[in-house]
């Protein structure tokens, strides 16, 4: 037989997320490397979902998604933002936020322009970028100093302005950012929003984690001047609802582009979920009442890992939102995540996730692990128990 796999699959192995949760399942341990929460949505939710398939909705949503969940996003733009898009012609329902990004990368991503892309970078971006025949240009975030009083991740954004050039098209912006737990200044944003402007660049945002912020406000790309009209603001109910496997996402954008998101996106999963769309509509009408619990419920958690990971001698660094933390391993003697994450589940019984898994050159980032923190606190509690009965308790 010949060869299998095309070349745009080349490189591109079983994810590290996949590989470390079936780690942790065989072993039995914490598992802090996937980042899912384990509660369900709000009650609420999920009488929505069984009501919507009561009422008989087992067919299919029409191909943009059900005019409900298409203005309950608008609706939610509006309110929290400020930002107004017409259901009709702006929002478009997708399989989960990174159907949104694939669909959005397919259709506006030329073969041979280059994608600028944060590194660390979330998998699924580098993949799809390399689908849609672009180039990725990766701008790598400043670590932090772990061992400092102010511990975050950075953007640099001269390397920003130094990695454009008259083939760049469309900017990835992951906001706030998986997996370092960074949230971007509104400096920083402004001077991404020019950039943008500056070199007639898309911008494609990933904000899943936009209500998981941490004594801070999400702002999404899309406010900053001129950005609106060149922006695909993709999102999702999952981490917001705590409901990860439905995969109700969307994508906000202006209809010049949200045509060709719509166009792509039939011929990806045409479309699908119908009920959970019910659910979800019902949801975003009433976010006021879950979000902040959502945010307050998960700030404990971090707080929880944090200090107990510190108290095991890891310092770790300050995450502004999302599900996660980084930490730097060489303080417990570890200059490998990737090795260790292979051998923690087994021989710690907790599981992490290598952040050299989102890097191009491993080397740049090799000790720093990610943690998530969206368990419940006793689940928490034992996996640092676990770390501190290795690594000792201050
Ligand atoms: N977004 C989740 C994380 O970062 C994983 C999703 C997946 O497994 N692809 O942990």
């Amino acid at each position: 037989m010949k060869e299998v796999g095309a070349r745009r699959t080349a490189g591109l192995g079983i994810s590290i997320f996949t590989e470390m949760t079936a780690l942790a399942a065989q072993h039995n341990a914490i598992n802090l490397g996937q980042g899912f929460p384990d509660e369900s949505p709000p009650e609420a939710v999920v009488a929505a979902a069984k009501a919507a398939l009561d009422a008989g909705h087992h067919q299919y949503a029409p191909g943009p998604g059900l005019p409900a969940l298409r203005e309950a996003v608008a609706g939610h733009q509006s309110r929290y933002y400020d930002l107004d898009y017409d259901p009709d012609t702006e929002v478009t329902v997708t399989f989960g936020a990174t159907e949104a990004i694939a669909a959005a990368v397919l259709a506006l991503c030329e073969v041979g322009d280059e994608v600028i892309v944060f590194e660390p970078a979330y998998d699924a971006y580098p993949a799809l970028v390399g689908f849609a025949g672009g180039i990725q240009k990766r701008v790598t975030l400043n670590p932090p100093d772990f061992t400092s009083d102010d511990p975050r991740w950075r953007l640099d954004v001269d390397r920003l302005e130094a990695a454009i050039t008259p083939r760049t098209r469309v900017l990835l912006l992951n906001e706030p950012h998986n997996p370092t737990g960074m949230m971007l200044d509104d400096e920083s944003l402004d001077a991404i929003a020019r950039l943008c402007v500056q070199h007639d660049l898309i911008a494609i945002t990933d904000e899943v984690y936009e209500h998981l912020t941490y004594g801070r406000v999400h702002r999404p790309l899309a406010t900053r001047e001129g950005m609106r009209e060149r922006t695909v603001t993709a999102s999702g109910a999952g981490k917001t609802f705590s409901c990860t496997g439905w995969k109700i996402g969307w994508a906000c954008a202006p209809p010049p582009l949200t045509n060709a998101i719509r166009v792509t996106k039939q011929f990806l999963s045409f479309s699908g979920g119908t009920p959970l769309q019910h659910a979800v509509a019902f949801a975003l009408n009433e976010s006021a009442s879950y979000v902040g619990t959502v945010a307050e419920i998960h700030l404990r958690r971090r707080d929880l890992l944090a200090e107990g990971l510190r108290s095991a001698g890891l310092p770790v660094s300050t995450s502004d939102g999302t599900y996660f933390l980084t930490a730097d391993l060489r303080a417990w003697g570890h200059d490998d995540a990737s090795e260790f994450c292979r051998m923690a589940p087994e021989l710690l019984g907790v599981a992490a996730v290598p952040v050299a898994a989102f890097v191009a050159e491993p080397a740049a980032m090799r000790s720093i692990v990610r943690f998530a923190y969206c368990k419940p606190d006793d689940v928490i509690a034992e996996g640092v128990r676990r770390l501190q009965a290795r690594y000792g308790h201050a």
